[in-house]
This record gives C-alpha cells, structure tokens and sequence, in this order.
C-alpha cells in the first residue's frame, strides 16, 4: 500500500514537471521554441514570434507568413536571425517602431514588408486582427529595463480565439483588464519582468482559459513555474496553466 502511494506520488511529480514540446489549443498549433520565441500555426498560416536565437534551426520549417517582433532587445530581436531567414515575398513583419529602426540600421541592404504597430493599434493581417498592446515595467527600480511605448504586447484573434503574448511587461493595469483571452503567454522573470506573485495575480485577474508561463529566464536562473501553477490553480482550478518546454 505504501509503495503504491510512493510510485503514484512519483508519476504525479513527473506529470508536473512534464514540459511538452508542442501545444494545440483548438485549431491553434504552438510550438516554444526558447525563451521568448515560439511558433503558431493558424488557418494554413505560420506566425513566428520574436526569433531571436543564433542559429538557423527555424530555417528547417515552412518559411513564415508573419513575423512578430515584441521588442528591440537580443532576447527577442536578432538581426543576424532575421537576416539569416527565408522568407517569402509576401512576408510581413509587425513590429513596434523601435524595432522598425533597429531592422533598417542593422540590415541596411535588405527589403522588408514591415507593418509597424503602437501601443493601443491594430491592423488585419489576412484572417485575423492583431492588437498591440502596452507592454512596460512599473516597479521604479525596474523603470529602465522597458519604457511604457516602447515595445509591444499583442492579442491575436484568430476566428473565436484570443491569444495574448506579453512581451516583456509586469502586471501592468493594461494587462489585468484584458477581456476573453483564450491562450496567455505570459513573462516571468527577474529582474526584468514579474515575478511569479505578480504574474499569478494577474492571471487571477484577467483569467485567461490558458496560461503558459514563457520568457522565465532572469538574472539568477530559472522562475519557479511550478509555484506559479500552484499559485494561480489554489484559487482558480479552471485556469489550465499549461508547462511547455521552453529551455
Ligand atoms: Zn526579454
């Protein structure tokens, strides 16, 4: 009896750590791919969402419809990445201003389709709508690391689906009242975002059906995302937070 009661409590310890590789949510398919760059997939369109990393590994799938740009650091802009990308002629780039500049000055010679989107704008890429929404530290100590205007948060409405992404924010009053958010990826990491108090408290608020913890990498390691998924399911066993394998 107590042997199956240490094995059952064993499989279960595993099912929490398990970290998937892939994620669908109806007909959305996600992919993580590290930290803050990650794939989806929607109505025969492939989104991908701040490649950042050194290598040419997202080469080997599909090239991208979109690319979504969050912000102009490496973790999440990286014009050797970019540059190294197959496109197609029909490419567009969303990205905030910043971005737009960083694209221009570090790869001059290149020709992209940029759609450039501020805090607060929107705009149609084929089937879906995309918002950009505000993305910023509000701790004073923190105040450097993202200014309000800068970067953005986006939700994504594909058909009845909502996906909110972040970006690199704490748990802004702009992100509590977010509205019928399907799937959230959201930010957790110090000192430069959340931490997983904050990111939970805002998860109890706007309650997004999904959440998958992302970008948890800060200064002294990983963020605690089990803690994180106990903090929001203790007062909330609906929100599904969903562990993917991100590192
Ligand atoms: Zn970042």
């Amino acid at each position: 009896m107590k042997f199956s009661f240490l094995i059952a409590l064993m499989f279960s310890t595993v099912l929490l750590n398990a970290q998937q590789t892939q994620y669908t949510y109806k007909d959305i398919r996600i992919k993580p791919v590290t930290h803050a760059t990650f794939q989806m997939w929607y109505a025969g369109k492939y989104y991908l969402v701040d490649p950042s990393v050194e290598s040419n590994t997202l080469n080997e799938l599909a090239k991208p419809d979109y690319i979504i740009y969050t912000d102009i650091h490496f973790d999440h802009f990286n014009p050797n990445n970019l540059d190294s990308l197959n496109l197609k002629p029909t490419t567009v780039i969303i990205a905030p201003d910043a971005v737009k500049k960083l694209i221009e000055e570090k790869l001059p010679n290149k020709k992209f389709k940029i759609q450039v989107l501020a805090n607060g704008e929107s705009a149609s890429l084929g089937k879906i709508k995309i918002d950009a929404i505000p993305m910023y530290n509000i701790t004073p100590e923190r105040l450097q690391f993202h200014t309000k205007g800068r970067g953005n948060g986006y939700v994504l409405h594909m058909g009845k689906r909502n996906i909110y992404i972040s970006g690199d924010t704490e748990d802004t009053p702009e992100m509590r009242a977010l509205k019928n958010i399907d799937v959230a990826f959201l930010c957790m990491n110090l000192p430069y975002t959340m931490d997983v108090d904050h990111a939970a408290s805002a998860t109890l608020a706007f309650k997004p059906k999904v959440v998958i913890p992302y970008h948890y990498r800060g200064k002294d390691g990983l963020s605690d995302v089990d803690t994180f998924k106990k903090k929001v399911n203790v007062e909330d066993s609906n929100i599904k937070v969903e562990l993917l394998k991100w590192y």
